[in-house]
């Protein structure tokens, strides 16, 4: 690892594996009356009280998933965590347990292993979820993290992506496109990097979009704000793939079709500029290039009232009998059947 060369680091060899679970769990504070028995047992004890329990797991692998030449461990740990949240967030429900699975290879320090728990924990910290359990082992290549998260919901609040009905609008959380134009940033900076290491990334002013990438945010804030305002969606899914495969997993499992309007799409203006920078149309990035980790839900007409004053929600379209297609309106009026990978996918036309 080239970040801790220059610094005295521990192999992990001197702990074992027990001395390195041992040492990354030692300062937990189990916060939820629920989590009866964390880190230390065969298995951790949960109490979940009548609730209807969610569950659900995400792996992340070196060189697939992210990219260490660019990704801070510490952003890394935060990221594993949120996408997770962001799954139990996707349910309308509220997350409250993870574990931590690792597979590590000797290239790694224990500091390094201590950056990665370090984003790990302020995520949990940040987001009232208790680590309670996890596996240790080594890795020949790269480095895996596999995460589960576990979550409640009364039975009536869950969402799910096969409910939509005829009618219903089509919503947003937040802006798009923000990651993926991120990521492209991050991909030709080290393309420079490699090509001269002596020119220095250039990313001034692109904080924005650099953090969509790298230190994502589940909206467990759009599930509070929903349930405040007293609007249940008919259906939900976290936009991890892209706005379009989103939208088609709610239309083919709801068996319905949709309009969605282009000019409707949330997108920042920095990730708007940059796209347009990187040659690329910004509602491609929206549509297809996904890790934004938004909310997107349908309701029912008679919620609009409550929904059209909420800065953070975008009214994107509606639900439609199945027979009438999938289809992206254009700005110009045109009329485009949504597909997955974008109607000219990134050809920047
Ligand atoms: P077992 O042999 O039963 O799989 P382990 O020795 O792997 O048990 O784990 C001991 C305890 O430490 C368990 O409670 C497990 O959940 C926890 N644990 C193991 N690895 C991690 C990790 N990377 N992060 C958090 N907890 C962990
Ligand atoms: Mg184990």
């Amino acid at each position: 690892m080239d970040m801790f060369d220059n610094k005295e680091t521990t192999g992990l060899e001197n702990l074992g594996e027990f001395g390195l679970i041992g040492h990354l769990t030692k300062n937990i504070k189990l916060k939820h009356p629920g989590s009866l028995k964390g880190v230390g047992d065969d298995a951790a004890v949960l109490d979940f009280a009548g609730k209807k329990v969610l569950l659900s797991t995400d792996m992340l692998l070196e060189g697939i998933h992210f990219d260490l030449s660019y990704t801070p461990l510490k952003h890394l740990g935060y990221k594993a965590i949120q996408v997770n949240l962001s799954d139990i967030c996707a349910m309308n429900g509220t997350p409250t347990q993870v574990t931590v699975s690792i597979g590590v290879s000797s290239k790694f320090p224990l500091e390094a292993i201590e950056e990665l728990y370090d984003g790990i924990y302020i995520a949990c910290e940040k987001y009232n979820v208790d680590l309670v359990g996890g596996d240790t082992t080594s890795s020949r290549q790269g480095l895996v993290i596999s995460v589960s998260v576990l979550g409640y919901a009364d039975e009536q609040d869950i969402a799910y992506r096969n409910t939509a009905q005829e009618g219903d609008l089509l919503c947003v959380s937040g802006d798009l496109g923000g990651a993926y134009v991120g990521l492209q940033l991050l991909e030709r900076e080290k393309m420079i990097y490699l090509e001269n290491p002596k020119i220095q990334p250039d990313l001034e002013g692109k904080d924005y979009i650099i953090e969509r990438q790298l230190k994502p945010e589940s909206r467990k804030d759009i599930v509070e704000l929903l349930r405040a305002i007293g609007v249940k969606p008919t259906s939900m899914i976290d936009v991890s793939d892209g706005l379009a495969s989103e939208i088609l997993h709610i239309c083919n499992q709801s068996n319905k079709g949709c309009n969605l309007y282009e000019e409707k799409i949330p997108i920042d203006p920095m990730t708007y500029d940059t796209a347009r920078e990187f040659n690329l149309d910004p509602t491609i990035c929206a549509l297809s290039g996904g890790e934004d980790y938004e909310l997107l839900f349908t309701v029912k007409q008679s919620d609009y009232d409550k929904l059209k004053n909420q800065p953070d929600i975008s009214i994107i379209g509606h639900i439609t009998e199945a027979s009438a297609g999938r289809n992206l309106v254009s700005r110009t009026g045109n009329v485009h059947e949504l597909k997955a990978q974008g109607w000219n996918a990134f050809k920047g036309e």
